[in-house]
């Protein structure tokens, strides 16, 4: 592989770590980012505890610890919080005023609760963009759909545009794509920012890793392929197919990005890669991200090993691609609703190269991520025809 993003090092100095194997883990979120978080931390035997609402969550079935309780809840943060000495995060919609409060009182939480408070927020994620010459499409902030219309009418907005709630929304919901005054109706009713419409040539992402000393590194791009009815990721190229001097911009881009942030810990960069080749930011997550499930098998030291590493005052490791891969996520058939059933994978698992990762999701439903696959080969050219074959192959029903 040409790729290596090694380690940034900006600073050379060390912390004392001897303490680290005592430090008990407590994860907000119990999906299957926070389960795959769990798995990684088998390996150095970390003492992780989970907080989610759902006792039948992907993670409970793997974490020392299973804590029931709502994520937006100051009370039940707070107190999941007291219980552990490092909190971090496998989901944004989480209360940060109780992980702030946490932060006062000494714990250690990643990533940093002001960070997360911008980011919870599309308009404040756009605004920090802008005062921090952080390159994203033009945009203005609107209260609410009559907002909208009126600035239309003053023309300060002009069709295409994309309308995304300010707050909650994930996987494409709470997104509008308004291509002209016929897509009018599809305005959502909610504090929004108002994008204008970019000619994407391809959408990628860079997962950042910064450690607590502000070391940088960074995976190779990855390329996105939208699934258009789902709105979600039908599958992802590592390494992306574009030039070293796109690669390199976007992993200057991602650098710029997480130091601004001042985050430690995993940062994914999400990119629009326009029709000139310029790099826009589309939106951030400051956890591990779907967009990094092949590190898993594809690069020596996977987001989630990273995300531990980072919190825990670790050294980070290499972040090398081994083998390209494709990762793509096993989505619910539409139309079944219940109990899960895989047709056909059995049929996969003979696959050279093929690895398959169930979330444990009981129900499914219509594009619910219940799993993901990464296929490993040579070339991106022949995990393609693997790809195909899973696509054909591969259902879950009810
Ligand atoms: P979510 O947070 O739900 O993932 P995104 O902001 O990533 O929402 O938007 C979902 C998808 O909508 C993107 O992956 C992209 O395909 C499309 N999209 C978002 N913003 C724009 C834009 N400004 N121009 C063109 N397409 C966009």
């Amino acid at each position: 592989m040409s790729a290596i993003f090694p380690l940034t090092k900006m600073n050379n100095k060390s912390v004392d770590v001897s303490n680290f194997y005592n430090k008990k883990i407590g994860i907000l979120g119990g999906g299957q980012l926070g389960k795959m978080l769990c798995v990684s931390a088998t390996n150095l035997h970390l003492d992780i505890s989970v907080l989610d609402p759902s006792s039948d969550c992907s993670a409970a079935f793997v974490c020392k610890k299973f804590y029931s309780g709502n994520l937006s809840d100051y009370d039940a943060v707070y107190r999941f919080g007291q219980s552990v000495d490092i909190i971090t995060i496998e989901i944004e919609n989480v209360n940060t005023e109780a992980l702030m409060k946490l932060a006062e009182e000494g714990k250690v939480v990643h990533p940093a609760p002001h960070a997360l408070h911008i980011i919870q927020d599309k308009g404040l994620q756009k605004e920090f963009y802008s005062r921090n010459n952080l390159k994203t499409s033009s945009y203005i902030i609107c209260e609410n759909k009559k907002e909208v219309q009126e600035q239309i009418n003053n023309g300060l907005i002009s069709f295409p545009f994309v309308q995304k709630s300010r707050k909650a929304g994930y996987d494409g919901k709470g997104v509008a794509v308004i291509n002209s005054s016929v897509d009018l109706h599809k305005l959502m009713e909610t504090p929004c920012v108002i994008e204008q419409k970019v000619n994407i040539q391809k959408e990628l992402s860079v997962i950042a890793v910064r450690d607590v000393l502000g070391n940088v590194s960074c995976y190779a791009p990855v390329e996105m392929i939208f699934d258009e009815l789902a709105n979600l990721v039908k599958y992802l190229l590592c390494p992306a197919q574009i030039s070293e001097t796109i690669a390199k911009k976007a992993i200057v881009l991602a650098t710029e990005t997480i130091n601004a942030f001042d985050i430690v810990g995993i940062l994914a960069v999400e990119m629009f890669l326009d029709e000139n080749n310029e790099l826009l930011i589309n939106e951030v997550a400051p956890r591990p991200h779907n967009s990094g499930h092949h590190t898993i098998e594809n690069t020596f030291t996977s987001q989630y090993e990273q995300q531990l590493r980072a919190i825990l005052g670790l050294p980070l490791g290499s972040v090398k691609t081994i083998m390209p891969a494709i990762m793509l996520n096993i989505l619910g058939e539409p139309g079944y609703n219940g109990a899960a059933k895989y047709l056909g994978i059995e049929k996969c698992l003979e696959m050279e190269g093929v690895k398959i990762h169930l979330y444990g999701k009981s129900e499914t439903k219509s594009y619910r991520k219940m799993g993901h696959v990464t296929i490993l080969d040579t070339s991106l050219e022949s995990a393609k025809q693997k790809a195909e074959y899973i696509f054909a192959h591969l259902k879950v029903i009810a």
